[in-house]
């Protein structure tokens, strides 16, 4: 073992050893970005076909670093890993409801969505405490949609059900994230305890001209909707890719045709009104 020990360390490259730093300095880093005020919140809107407009809002996780900003595919996995997500994410939920907690309150049809990782789920207490913030902060918990990918569902963990379950109970909605890009078959969706799929962007994304034939798309979009189950398309980007899955009797879009992902203060119709007046 120690011969495989020493072989490996003379394999060992300087690129490896750049990029182990440079892992090593994003993880410690990770380590002090709630408590030094790095995590933000950005907010991009879901558009409702039916009534073309904003009804909800997903709340994205950024972090500030010495001037520069590390991407969530960058600092998402590690935060997984040594379950700094646990505090992120409830970082995340309490920037998201302090901040749309007015634009909330105008409207009960409206809603936040926030991204909850497996990690947080395996806590016994994490539908307790997303309950009693929403209480504290005046936002109803049917207003509250949290967003999984299926992944979560796969160590059949009874405890992620039980939060779940608790959280549906109380009104809130659970979407399954990044739709079709898992390993699950369509049909094992009516076992999960699930209110909405969102159709992962590689799927959007395939719609170019709009007059080709996607059966992938439609069949996921019936199979969604023959379980009673509402149907959110990704990564919308052009108005071909909007009308192609409305036709397809998708049910609401979210995407850069709308808009990117923004601070709470540059919404419009949120607080970009306080700071307009
Ligand atoms: P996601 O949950 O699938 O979020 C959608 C991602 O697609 C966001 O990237 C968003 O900025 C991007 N996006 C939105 N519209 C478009 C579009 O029209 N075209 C393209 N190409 N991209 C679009 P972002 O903000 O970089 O986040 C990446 C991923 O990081 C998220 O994917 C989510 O899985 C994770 N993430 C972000 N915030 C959190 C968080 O607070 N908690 C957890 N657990 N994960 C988070
Ligand atoms: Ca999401
Ligand atoms: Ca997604
Ligand atoms: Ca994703």
């Amino acid at each position: 073992a120690k011969a495989a020990g020493k072989n490996r360390f003379l394999r060992f490259q300087p690129d490896m050893m750049t990029a182990l730093l440079q892992r090593t300095d994003l993880e410690s880093g990770l380590q002090f970005a709630v408590p030094n005020r790095e995590i933000t919140v950005e907010f991009q809107p879901i558009v409702s076909h039916r009534m073309g407009q904003v009804v909800q809002f997903e709340a994205l996780a950024r972090w500030d670093r010495d001037g520069g900003r590390v991407p969530p595919s960058d600092f998402i996995p590690p935060a997984e890993r040594s379950g700094l997500i646990r505090e992120i994410g409830l970082e995340v939920m309490v920037q998201g409801m302090q901040q749309l907690a007015p634009w909330l309150g105008e409207d009960p049809a409206r809603s936040l969505a926030v991204n909850v990782s497996g990690v947080q789920l395996q806590e016994h207490d994490f539908a307790a405490t997303v309950l009693r913030l929403a209480q504290e902060y005046g936002v109803a918990a049917r207003q509250l949609v949290m967003e999984v990918t299926e992944s979560v569902f796969f160590d059949a963990d009874c405890n992620v059900i039980r939060q779940l379950s608790t959280l549906r109970d109380a009104g809130a909605r659970v979407a399954l994230d990044d739709f079709g890009t898992g390993y699950s078959s369509l049909g094992r969706l009516q076992d999960l305890p699930v209110d909405t799929v969102k159709i992962d962007k590689t799927f959007v994304s395939m719609v170019r001209t709009g007059s080709e034939r996607l059966p992938i798309l439609s069949a996921m979009i019936n199979m969604a909707h023959s379980l009673g189950l509402t149907v959110t398309g990704e990564g919308i980007e052009t108005p071909v890719q909007a009308d192609y899955l409305t036709s397809l009797g998708c049910d609401s879009l979210q995407g850069y045709l709308f808009s990117r992902p923004e601070p709470a203060a540059r919404l419009p119709g949120v607080l970009g009104r306080a700071e307009q007046a």
